[in-house]
This record gives C-alpha cells, structure tokens and sequence, in this order.
C-alpha cells in the first residue's frame, strides 16, 4: 500500500525531456514507482486531471535566514504557493553562522533588525543542529556568509587582513563547510567587502573548490563597473576552477544598459573555455535594497555610526548630496518598501515625501537613513526589461527569488513581489510567452539548480529520489503580486509536496511543515 498515487498527471520530470501522462506513487517522503497506471492501493490518491507534475522548485538565491523568516515564518507562504520545495539561504555574504564575535551578525542588519533575536548558536556546526530541530515548510540549505566570517574576525574594521587573519579565515571557512554548508557567498558592493583583496578571495575560492563547494557571487558592481566585476568574478572561477555563481545578475541604470551583452558574452567565453559558471536572475525590472547602498563608498565605509557622523558634517554632508545628485538615480520615483522605525512612509515615493517635507529628494534620502533605523529598504525602477527576459531565459541562468518566504500580509511593510511570484511569473513567461518549452523550463527551476549546488535526490523525478513535487496548470499559472500589493498568491498551482507531503492542496497551504535542513554530502 502506497501513501499516495498522483493520478493521470502529466509528467514533466525535471530533467529536459517531453512530458508524458503517467502516475506516480509516493511511499513516505520518497518516489517509489512511476508508471502509465498504478492500481496499487494507497491511503490517498489525487486525479491531477493531466496537469502537469514537476519536481518542486529549488531557489538558488534565497533570503528566508536574512530576513529572519525561517524562525519567524517556517511556514514559507509566498515560496511554497509559488511551488519551492527547498531553498538555499546563506546568500550575498551573509549568513546567521559561525558567529566569532558579536559584530558578525551586524551583516545581517541592513535587511532585518535583530531586536529580540534568540541566538544560542556559535559555530556553523551548532547553527544546523539548532536548525535541525526545526521544520519548515520547504528544505532549507545554506552557505556561509563571506561578510559574516570576516566581520567575526575584524568587526566593523576596514583593512586587509593579517596573515593569521587570513588563516584564521580559511579555518572557519573549512569547518563551516565540513559542518554542511553547501558553499560559501559573497556581497562585494556592501560596506564590509568593498575593500576585500582578490587575493583574499582566490585563497577562500581555493578552499570550495577542493571541498567541491559554490560560490555565490554577489557582483562589486551592478553598475558603471559591471564589466569589471563580471571580469574579477569570471578571474577567480578561471584561477581556481572553482564552481561559481553570480547572484541576481542585471545592469542597473539606463546609461549601463549597452554593457549587457559584454558582460553575457564574457560568462559565455567562461563557459565554453570549460569553467562551471552560471548566474541567477529573477523576472522584475525593479531592485529592492538598502536605501544607504546609494551614498558614496566613502560615506559608508566603517559602518552605521561613522556614516551618521558624516551627515552631522556639513561640508560632508552636502558632498553626500552633491554625489547623489550627480549619481544619475532617479530618487522621486523610487518606493519605500520598509523602515526599521515607524515613519509612515512606506508605500510612498520619495518624490512624494520630500513635497512633504519641502525638502529635495536627495535630502530626503539622508532623513530617511538617519530616522529610519538600520533598516531602510526601497524599489527602484532601473532594470531594462528586455535584458530582464534575456537573463532568464538564457541557457546559463537559474530563475531564483532573491526574496524571502513571507506570511500572507505583514502591516506597515512591503516586501519585494519576487518574494511572492517570482516561479509562477517566469513559468507564464516562458509557457505563454512562447520563450522556451515548458521542459526547458522546468529544468531551470529544478534539476539544473540542483545539478550546480551538489543536492542529491532532488530536482527530478525519478525513482528513490524524494517526492518533491508541484502540480500546476500550464495555462492558468502565473503571479498575481506587485509593488503596492505584493502580498498575493499565484494563482494555478494547485499541489506541493515536500517530503512525501502536502504543503499545498487544492490551492490552500496546510499547517504541515515537512521541510529540514540539508547538509552537504
Ligand atoms: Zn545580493
């Protein structure tokens, strides 16, 4: 006797190849037989009514652990309404271990205000036990942060590291890895990793690829100085052969949009010379960060309370000013998403807050900063929407959130609509957008991600593997979220299992969290 059979679905298992009408049983939290009927009995059996049957969806660049969602909101809802079975956190440099000293988790803070976090951990090792005596509604993989290691070693210093430093470095690196961590990220544009030398990172890169470990590249510039970025990255994966990915690959801002192509045709060079080089991209022309990520590099170099005297400064305040002025960043149409204290400006543009405070919207950039709290984020419109599509629709690419797994509605805050319908919104694209065929498709999402980070058993559907699954109409899905009202389900995936159960059915998330932590190996 089966505990469940899915019943006429049709069959796209993750690997590429053309969907079929088949059944398929599960037995536990594994695929146990795979047939074009199976009568055997079972305590539970779902017509999929020749919709199509996928393994769930694997997100490569996940912030659930960022954003403090895995203790705050295990139940994922805007990923697994979206059909992710398991994630991978740890991303951009910053991850919730080791902890060497309290300033390591001071990485963390431009995303989440860590007020009343209970943290008992230390080490990486002792992060995934404490972890694994939780459950979420997906599997949860993470990396360790480069920021995190490194802030634990130096704190909020802004220099090179000593030689011991380094070795020191290297250590935790290896014992993080050896503890679970899938690989390690790095976030080179945020304050603490602006100054790292390439050779610190060769040295580090070295390490992942001897453990056969990722890294996760979070590019040093989005920028004027893509091309670089993409070089230095594309330099490390050349010298170490390490397994590399660029995180949420874009240009950002109209006058860099004619870099795009370079910079594709470089990853692609990469990747024919014989480099493991990939990239991850989400479907939205709009970025959603730190609101202080566009002051000047020198303004934020040594952290919050440095910048803040640079404010007070009026001959360096009004160079602040003069850079954002200058900086070609459109500031009035630009969203507050969230502040870390109650300001009631959210859902506003700054455009509309600075007319309220008769005020220019640069400066009333440097008031929102100052008042807001550690913890400021924005939308800003400044992707090109055609390079948006060729990112993900490229062969090299995953399609992954860059989100976090949120709740139906939090007050007074809005999160980024990736977090939400970034699977579904890409799955339209493609289906009915006629990009790519809906196998193609699906391998993005699945086994092709779990190809990249070493996850065994997942990724597709096969035999023995787990029974990860999403069942979805192929017509209807798509996302319904957006920057006002992010805050909603997509619409056409009725089923998600994980581990064998449901997380999703008929279209209503269960209060079932199947989900644990992974480990490497
Ligand atoms: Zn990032």
């Amino acid at each position: 006797m089966y505990s469940l059979i899915i019943k006429n679905a049709q069959l796209v298992d993750g690997t590429g190849e053309p969907g079929r009408l088949s059944d398929v049983a599960i037995q536990g939290d594994k695929i146990v037989n795979i047939d074009q009927s199976i009568n055997t009995p079972a305590e539970d059996v779902i017509d999929a009514g020749g919709k199509v049957l996928a393994p769930g969806f694997i997100d490569l660049q996940n912030h659930s652990d960022s954003y403090w969602q895995i203790f705050d909101n295990p139940q994922f809802d805007s990923l697994v309404t979206q059909g992710y079975t398991s994630i991978v956190i740890g991303n951009c440099g910053a991850s919730l271990a080791p902890l060497l000293s309290h300033d390591a988790l001071l990485s963390i803070q431009k995303w989440h205000s860590l007020e009343g976090a209970n943290i008992n951990w230390q080490s990486f090792s002792e992060y995934i036990e404490e972890l694994s005596r939780h459950r979420f509604a997906c599997n949860v993989a993470s990396l360790v942060g480069y920021s995190t290691l490194r802030r634990g070693i130096v704190g909020d210093q802004v220099r090179s590291l000593e030689k011991e430093e380094l070795a020191a470095l290297k250590k935790f690196l290896v014992e993080s890895i050896d503890a679970g961590a899938f690989g390690m990220s790095s976030g080179l544009s945020y304050s603490h990793e602006i100054i790292i030398s390439e050779i610190e990172l060769y040295e580090l890169a070295k390490i992942l690829t001897q453990k056969k470990a990722l890294f996760s590249i979070h590019l040093r510039s989005e920028g004027s100085e893509i091309s670089e970025a993409v070089e230095e990255s594309l330099d490390i994966a050349r010298s170490t052969e390490v397994n590399l990915k660029i995180s949420h690959l874009k240009v950002r801002n109209e006058s860099n949009w004619p870099k795009f192509d370079e910079i594709i045709q470089k990853i692609e060079n990469a990747y024919h010379k014989g480099y493991n080089v990939h990239f991850d991209a989400y479907p939205y022309s709009a970025i959603w960060q730190p609101l202080y990520a566009y002051l000047p590099r020198w303004a934020i170099e040594g952290g919050r309370q440095v910048m803040l005297k640079h404010f007070e400064n009026p001959v360096q305040r009004n160079k602040i000013l003069a850079h954002l002025n200058n900086s070609g960043v459109k500031f009035p149409g630009m969203l507050v998403a969230s502040t870390a204290n109650k300001l009631n400006f959210v859902g506003k543009t700054i455009g509309q807050i600075a007319k309220n405070m008769e005020v220019s919207s640069e400066q009333a950039v440097l008031h929102l900063i100052q008042n807001g709290g550690s913890e400021v984020l924005v939308f800003e419109e400044n992707l090109n929407p055609e390079q948006v599509k060729q990112a993900m629709f490229h062969p090299l690419s995953f399609v992954a959130t860059d989100g976090g797994g949120f709740p139906p509605a939090i007050k007074d805050r809005l999160v980024h609509p990736r977090c939400f319908g970034s699977a579904p919104k890409f799955l339209n694209m493609a289906i009915n957008g006629r990009e790519l065929s809906l196998e193609k498709a699906v391998k993005k999402l699945t086994s092709a991600p779990a190809e990249k980070i070493g996850l065994k058993k997942r990724g597709e559907i096969k035999i023995g593997n787990f029974a990860d699954l999403v069942i979805f109409d192929p017509e209807k899905i798509n996302s319904l979220a957006s920057y006002q009202n992010p805050y909603q389900f997509s619409q056409g995936i009725s089923h998600v299992f994980v581990n064998g159960k449901a997380v999703l059915t008929g279209g209503k998330i269960t209060t079932q969290l199947p989900g644990y932590v992974l480990r490497k190996n």
